[in-house]
């Protein structure tokens, strides 16, 4: 599979205090609808690129880890208070903002969890919806049908 992800991106938060670089092609994009997602992002849902940790990188600034109810560590930029990226916990993966990247138009999100909690006039046209959290092997296979036919930045 040719690298058509036209990397690295560049990105960061609202007031530019943070800037992080993405390096490797993301695993997966998702779109969350729990409430915990709904509340951080002050939004309908998150989306969600889901990175291998070491293709993420921060280049400026230093993010900050908030509370939160789940054990994913969740990071934010300490002056402008943007919800940047979690750190899944036991993983080396990283759950960016899609919107947190300077050329996020490609976005679209893969695949949708906790559809249950979808508000009802929300559509994200995802290819697969899960009404929870699906399981490990489900996530390896989306991972898998993702590297091949998931969106990319356009050329
Ligand atoms: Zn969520
Ligand atoms: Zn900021």
């Amino acid at each position: 599979m040719p690298n058509d992800w036209k990397l690295p991106w560049e990105g960061g938060c609202l007031c530019g205090s943070i800037r992080f670089l993405v390096s490797a092609p993301p695993l997966l994009t998702l779109a969350c609808h729990c409430s915990w997602c709904q509340k951080r992002s002050a939004s309908a849902f998150s989306p969600v690129i889901s990175l291998p940790g070491s293709g993420f990188g921060i280049t400026r600034g230093q993010p900050e880890a908030g509370w939160t109810p789940s054990e994913h560590r969740h990071f934010f930029c300490p002056r402008c208070k943007n919800w940047l990226f979690l750190a899944v916990s036991g993983a080396d993966i990283v759950n960016l903002r899609a919107t947190m990247l300077d050329e996020h138009r490609w976005f679209a999100p893969y695949a949708e969890i906790f559809a249950q909690n979808r508000l009802p006039w929300v559509s994200t046209a995802a290819r697969h919806s899960f009404s929870g959290m699906p399981d490990a092997r489900t996530f390896e296979s989306l991972m898998q049908s993702f590297a091949l036919e998931g969106a990319r930045p356009a050329s």
